[in-house]
């Protein structure tokens, strides 16, 4: 099979992300609830990944790392520590359902998306700063859209914010691993992202950065103040309520430090040629529609396309049958395909990883051509 949906969750992992899984479920238990070895085989696990996580993005010490099921996950915490019912609130016109729902829970909330068309930064920033100066008091922008590959202006974003006091989330969920994530160089509040996907690890893993003051999401054991009703007042503890997820803690650190070794400049390169070889052998083929921006350099790993006359699901399918795996429709973000302009059917996304070779790009080009 030739696997194109990396921007759901990478299926080839290094081998040594499936050994540490394999070691830590014989090796390990409960972290930080005891001195015998197991527990403290864990406890350390958790450690290096902190510590792994907070060099490679910036974060300070390995504390301000917490260990999440998902980049959701992340993303809950982080909105339930900074929203308000009433509060004002902006957003890029490119999120993803794992912002715009826990949003949407939150009552009287005043929310105002930045609408900025497609693959214009110039745009995008300008708008951004026209909301914020009508009054916000959280913004959230996500740093590569999961539909188009649109790599946003975050840095730049995260200065306007910086700039005027305005705490900041950042959604790394398609940046991590592929393109610089920095919370101290952006000075956000949080940046959320999965560990399953640019980072390597298994699934049921993500990882919060946390910049500024926290609320508990869950509530629970943490094996430490055990006598207090109230969570513990200091990081991690305070957002890690329960049994971690040790064998997906192992993983993901085994792949930070290929990640590491491989270096984040050489993944980029080869995601955006890839991108860069299936636009261009899309735009070739009649009838089909590609949403590019690589020319502008502000696309990465990720690629949207539609075909005349037939529906995302209809070409989605008729590609894995010939052993191709892609995704159609509306990729869990339909304020970004309202904001790009495919809200009706949604699109046919590839997405690559670093395992990916452009000997595969030209096999699901030639199978393209054949379906246009
Ligand atoms: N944000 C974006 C931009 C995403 O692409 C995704 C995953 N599709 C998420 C958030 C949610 O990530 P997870 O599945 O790890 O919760």
């Amino acid at each position: 099979m030739i696997y194109l949906d990396n921007a759901a969750t990478t299926l080839q992992k290094p081998p040594a992300v499936r050994r540490a899984v394999g070691q830590a479920m014989a090796t390990m238990t409960s972290p930080g609830r005891g001195t015998y070895g197991p527990a403290a085989r864990a406890s350390r696990t958790l450690l290096a990944c902190r510590e792994a996580a907070a060099a490679l993005f910036q974060a300070g010490p390995p504390e301000n790392v917490v260990l999440t099921f998902n980049a959701t996950h992340g993303l809950n915490i982080a909105l339930n520590s900074l929203v308000k019912p009433g509060d004002r609130v902006v957003l890029s016109g490119y999120e993803h359902n794992a912002v715009t729902r826990p949003l949407a829970a939150v009552p009287d909330l005043r929310v105002r998306v930045v609408r900025a068309p497609l693959f214009r930064p110039d745009r995008f920033l300008e708008d951004f700063a026209r909301q914020l100066d009508r009054g916000a008091e959280v913004a959230v922008c996500t740093h590569v859209s999961n539909v188009y590959g649109y790599v946003l202006p975050v840095e730049e974003v995260a200065d306007l914010c910086r700039r005027r006091g305005v705490p900041l989330v950042v959604d790394a969920a398609q940046s991590a691993g592929v393109l610089p994530v920095t919370l101290s160089g952006w000075g956000a509040a949080f940046v959320a992202m999965p560990g399953h996907k640019g980072l390597y690890g298994p699934q049921g893993t993500g990882l919060l950065l946390c910049g500024g003051e926290t609320q508990p999401l869950l509530y629970g054991g943490t094996g430490s103040q055990s006598r207090q009703r109230e969570m513990p007042d200091f990081l991690p503890d305070r957002l890690e309520a329960g049994t971690h997820n040790v064998p997906g803690a192992a993983g993901l650190l085994e792949g930070l430090r290929f990640l590491r070794r491989r270096g984040l400049g050489t993944i980029q390169r080869q995601e955006t040629a890839l991108v860069a070889q299936a636009a261009q052998g899309l735009a070739r083929l009649p009838g089909v529609q590609v949403f590019s921006g690589w020319q502008r350099g502000c696309q990465s790993g990720v690629l949207s396309f539609r075909l005349a006359g037939r529906d995302p699901g209809w070409v989605a399918d008729a590609l894995a049958q010939g052993g191709i795996a892609v995704r159609a429709g509306l990729h869990c973000a339909p304020l970004a395909h309202a904001t790009g302009g495919t809200g009706d059917t949604g699109t046919v996304r590839v997405s690559f990883s670093t395992f990916n070779t452009p000997g595969e790009v030209d096999r699901f080009l030639k199978r393209m051509a054949r379906l246009a």
